[in-house]
């Protein structure tokens, strides 16, 4: 079973091929649980599929599939698709030229130690990060394009509910405040150690991948600094090692097929 074979790679670097797992797994594995889609629903997977149509900094092939789901999704007028009519443009039945959607999940930077660790949503977590770093550098997407569009999609189709309530509490705090994508970038980052802290010691935490308020030292010594003898973060140094960590530029190719 080549899946569950340990696959060598650098902690500190993003993966494209935990990237197209996570489209495969989001759009192909959570979505088929739903054979209509209509409503905010419907509404949610068009902003999702949107915003990696426009800022998926994929290989050119699963761009242009991105771009074409979009664009059918787009088109759509009744208030319901079927699921099962989108997996045709995802599979690309109608033979767009040069647009694919790789099937098949393969875990790099998401390895788990155990199946049960890590994986899907770790690759979301970092196809999030990855998106907002790319929206800012684009800037066609603002702050609450990007967001709410992750938002949605949790909201309504991420697979591990307790999860997707978690996040909506969050989101409902102060998401719609965010104005800016520098601001989009940093509100992600700091949700998400608040989920790493929730989660820290926990039975749903990889003992190979303990979790840390991140980046951690190591990696960034900038980010830190003691206010008062107490910890503080430097949010300039944390941005900017965040674009720099999640840029497209710097993800590794590794193992795609
Ligand atoms: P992850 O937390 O998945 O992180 C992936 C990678 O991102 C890390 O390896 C690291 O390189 C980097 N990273 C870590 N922290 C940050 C940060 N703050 N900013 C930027 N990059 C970072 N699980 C639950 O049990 N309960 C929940 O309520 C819950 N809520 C979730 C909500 C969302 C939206 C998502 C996507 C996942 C949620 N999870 C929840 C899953 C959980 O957060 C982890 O994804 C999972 O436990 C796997 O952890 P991991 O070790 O792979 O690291």
């Amino acid at each position: 079973n080549t899946e569950m074979q340990w696959k060598q790679f650098n902690r500190t670097r993003v993966y494209m091929a935990d990237l197209e797992s996570a489209l495969h797994y989001s759009l192909r594995l959570e979505l088929a649980a739903h054979p209509t889609i209509s409503g905010g629903a419907l509404t949610a997977l068009k902003r999702y599929i949107s915003i990696l149509a426009k800022h998926f900094p994929g290989r050119r092939v699963v761009r242009n599939l991105l771009q074409a789901a979009d664009t059918w999704l787009q088109s759509q007028e009744d208030p319901e698709i079927s699921y099962k009519s989108l997996l045709a443009v995802l599979d690309n039945k109608a033979g767009t030229p040069e647009a694919v959607l790789p099937k098949g999940l393969q875990w790099v930077g998401c390895q788990g130690s155990k199946p049960h660790f890590r994986r899907y949503p770790c690759s979301m977590w970092t196809l999030f990060h990855v998106i907002t770093v790319e929206a800012l550098n684009s800037s066609i997407s603002d702050a609450q394009d990007i967001l709410q569009a992750f938002r949605g999609y949790v909201y309504y189709y991420f697979g591990c509910r307790e999860c997707a309530a978690h996040f909506e509490h969050m989101a409902k705090e102060s998401m719609n405040l965010v104005k800016k994508l520098s601001d989009a970038i940093l509100w992600l980052w700091s949700r998400h150690n608040r989920v790493n802290n929730r989660l820290a010691g926990a039975l749903s935490e990889d003992p190979h991948f303990p979790k840390v308020q991140w980046p951690p030292p190591e990696l960034c010594p900038k980010c830190h600094s003691l206010e008062l003898g107490d910890h503080a973060w430097n949010y300039r140094e944390v941005l900017s090692f965040l674009q720099e960590y999640y840029s497209a530029n710097r993800i590794l190719l590794d193992y795609l097929e």
